[in-house]
């Protein structure tokens, strides 16, 4: 039972100046100059409905070549070469560059941090000193070629080979079957004149796995190189002004020195050499090197999100409809609405939350890049969070995108109001970078061996394999779900007897705990689950199967906690005011409208009463009421340049205060 004589809590306000300023962070300046360049390439959204694929094409590669010149996507790379030598500013700028049109995002993507980032992290100086300068500048336009036809999630099965020749001191480059190609290479099907190409090693014989060549594919003029055959992909479902296509090679030779050489090489006569021993550990390492792409791309679908409800709630804030029973017969606004309230906040209040996941993120690719945490842990730890993160972000994107463009009703459909390509052009962030349910699998894999230094190592099959072999009580013993079970009842300000009152719903303790417990009942139950499949005798690989969906729900209940975490810690380390009120208000939301909405688990879990779970629901009810007031400052403080809001009917003045004898269609 609500206690009656609680005092109202205060009424919110935000700065919007401010609260830009917290949420800029540490990068603001290059975030700044971003939000100032963008609105110079606004016309690129309409230009994406109006001209022909060719054109929009070229279009895009002109603009990414003049932003280029800019400096602000190479602030990546290191000084010497003309970057910027900050990794986190250019994390900043890309996810800000996600204001604007996406193409031009993903070709930046494509261009500088797959080829450029394969070039400086899987290379060696020599490789440096011939490509980085000319990249970073955009004279030399690169692919990044991993995916097969036949290959994607699974990288480690790659058909394309590159064999040694000890007497040319060359490797050769070839296709071994049609669905060995590789496909859906940004940047390939027409502005590539080299790529970054993951190949089969064979030397003397032998395979060595999956290893990076740069291969050139054209020459000066454009044409096609011999031995090479390149493809389109065709028309999209967005992101049109990427030229992606496949790739065949016919014996193409390369020079030895192509071999991207940081973790391994092979000497002129023709001997293998790497300081990691086992393929399986170097090829994640290799991997793990390229974790940038990730923590971008799930940065740029929260940029994504931020849009879609910047526009979603300025309409809502200008959209009447149905009379609310007033003397002056005016219609009610759209945000008056409970419904509309409940659709649009937890969404807002989820977006700021992965704001500052993926903050809490970039700093951690920041410092372990930067050496300043050189640690192997904080390496696997950083890679786990990128995966999991990404796949959070980016499916945060599509729903809110969604959500938001059924809040703007039939006009959110009009492509003018710009839903039509946030919702094409953001749908594939859940595929590339990695697959959203592999990537949570791989979360999965790290919480089940605890990122066991063999973890590297493992497959899915070995991972089975090697939680089978450990005693349950070890895996049990860490998750500590018992420990959990009483901390969270103590959590509760009355102990036991207040456990089905709303006592303490808003208290962060309490809502880290209930995320913790969920996710380590989580792992906890996945670990019996494998030993006892394994135990009955049943095919390893059929016993990851039958679990693999309790290990992504798993994995998604440990980023939702590390999301929480993020959050929590952003709030509590804010000077008391109007900020710490407004962003205090969100964080509560968020954490209550993801217990709401696995309240079924929690309460088949014994953690959640029938009334306590209905007192959340009054709750996130209450918290809505109090956002609606700021909703538009909450919006406004995204900054997102209103020249790329486009919408001017949607955004603008025009449907402000509607005549009332003529109610708005
Ligand atoms: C527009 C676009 C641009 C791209 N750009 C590039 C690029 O520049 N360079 C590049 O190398 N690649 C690129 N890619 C390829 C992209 O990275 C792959 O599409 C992606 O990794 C997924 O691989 P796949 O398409 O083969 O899907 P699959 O791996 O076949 O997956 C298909 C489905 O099966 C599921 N699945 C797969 N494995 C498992 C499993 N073990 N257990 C349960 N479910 C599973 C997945 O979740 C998914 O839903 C691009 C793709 C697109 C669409």
């Amino acid at each position: 039972m609500a206690d009656e004589t609680t005092t109202e809590p205060p009424v919110l306000s935000v700065d919007v100046e401010a609260l830009t300023a917290l949420l800029d962070g540490r990068h603001a300046d290059i975030r700044r100059t971003v939000r100032e360049l963008l609105p110079a390439y606004a016309s690129v959204l309409e230009d994406a409905e109006e001209m022909t694929r060719e054109e929009f094409r070229e279009r895009v590669k002109d603009v990414v070549l003049e932003i280029a010149g800019t400096g602000a996507v190479g602030m990546g790379f290191p000084t010497e070469y003309g970057g910027g030598g900050d990794l986190g500013a250019s994390i900043a700028a890309f996810e800000t560059l996600a204001y604007g049109d996406l193409s031009v995002l993903v070709k930046v993507g494509v261009q500088f941090g797959l080829f450029g980032g394969a070039i400086l992290q899987l290379g060696t100086e020599r490789h440096h000193d011939r490509y980085l300068a000319d990249l970073i500048a955009g004279r030399l336009m690169g692919c990044f070629a991993m995916t097969e036809t036949a290959h994607g999630s699974n990288v480690q099965a790659l058909g394309t080979v590159a064999t040694y020749d000890p007497d040319t001191a060359e490797f050769v480059i070839t296709t071994t079957t049609p669905e060995a190609g590789k496909d859906y290479i940004g940047n390939a099907a027409r502005h590539a004149r080299v790529g970054v190409v993951f190949a089969q090693l064979e030397v003397g014989g032998e395979g060595h796995g999956v290893h990076a060549l740069v291969v050139p594919l054209r020459d000066e003029e454009g044409s096609v190189l011999p031995g090479v055959r390149i493809e389109d992909d065709g028309p999209k479902m967005g992101l049109n002004g990427v030229d992606n296509g496949r790739i065949w090679f016919d014996g193409v030779r390369v020079p030895r020195e192509a071999l991207l050489n940081r973790f391994a090489d092979v000497t002129e006569e023709g001997t293998y050499v790497s300081e990691i021993e086992s393929p399986g550990r170097r090829f994640f390492t290799m991997l793990g090197t390229l974790v940038q792409g990730r923590v971008s791309v799930g940065a740029a679908g929260v940029s994504a999100a931020k849009v879609a409800l910047t526009i979603a709630v300025r309409y809502s804030l200008l959209r009447r409809q149905f009379e609310t029973g007033a003397d002056d017969g005016s219609e009610q606004l759209l945000l008056d609405y409970g419904l509309h309230q409940r659709r649009l906040f937890p969404r807002l209040a989820r977006t700021y939350a992965m704001h500052f996941a993926q903050e809490v993120l970039a700093g951690d690719l920041h410092d372990v890049f930067s050496g300043l945490n050189p640690d192997d842990d904080a390496r696997r730890l950083l890679e786990s969070r990128a995966a999991g993160t990404k796949a959070l972000s980016t499916w945060l994107a599509t729903d809110v995108v969604q959500e938001c463009r059924e809040a703007c009703g039939g006009a959110g459909y009009l492509s003018v109001n710009r839903f039509a390509a946030l919702k094409a052009d953001t749908d594939v962030f859940t595929t590339f970078e990695g697959d959203n349910h592999v990537l949570l699998q791989l979360v999965g894999k790290g919480l089940l061996t605890d990122y066991a230094s063999e973890f590297s190592d493992l497959d899915q099959l070995g991972t089975v394999r090697f939680v089978a072999g450990l005693a349950v009580e070890t895996v049990l013993e860490r998750t500590r779900v018992h420990q959990l079970l009483e901390q969270v009842k103590e959590l509760l300000p009355g102990g036991n007897e207040e456990w089905d009152t709303d006592t303490g719903l808003l208290d962060p303790t309490y809502h880290v705990a209930m995320f913790r417990f969920r996710e380590e009942h989580r792992i906890g139950g996945v670990a019996r689950r494998l030993k006892r499949g394994v135990d009955s005798g049943m095919n390893p690989g059929e016993v990851f199967s039958r679990v693999q969906d309790h290990v992504i729900s798993a994995a998604r209940a440990h980023v939702e906690r590390l999301v929480l975490e993020a959050f929590v810690e952003k709030v509590a380390g804010l000077e008391d005011g109007d900020l710490k009120l407004a962003l205090n208000t969100l964080c509560d939301l968020f954490a209550l409208s993801v217990i709401e909405a696995d309240a079924a688990w929690f309460m088949e879990h014994g953690r959640l009463s029938a009334q306590r779970s209905k007192a959340i629901t009054r709750e996130i009810g209450d918290l809505c009421r109090r956002v609606r007031p700021v909703a538009r400052e909450l919006v406004d403080a995204f900054a997102v340049p209103s020249e790329l809001l486009r919408a001017p009917d949607l955004v603008g003045t025009e449907l402000l205060a509607p005549d009332p004898a003529e109610p708005v269609a």
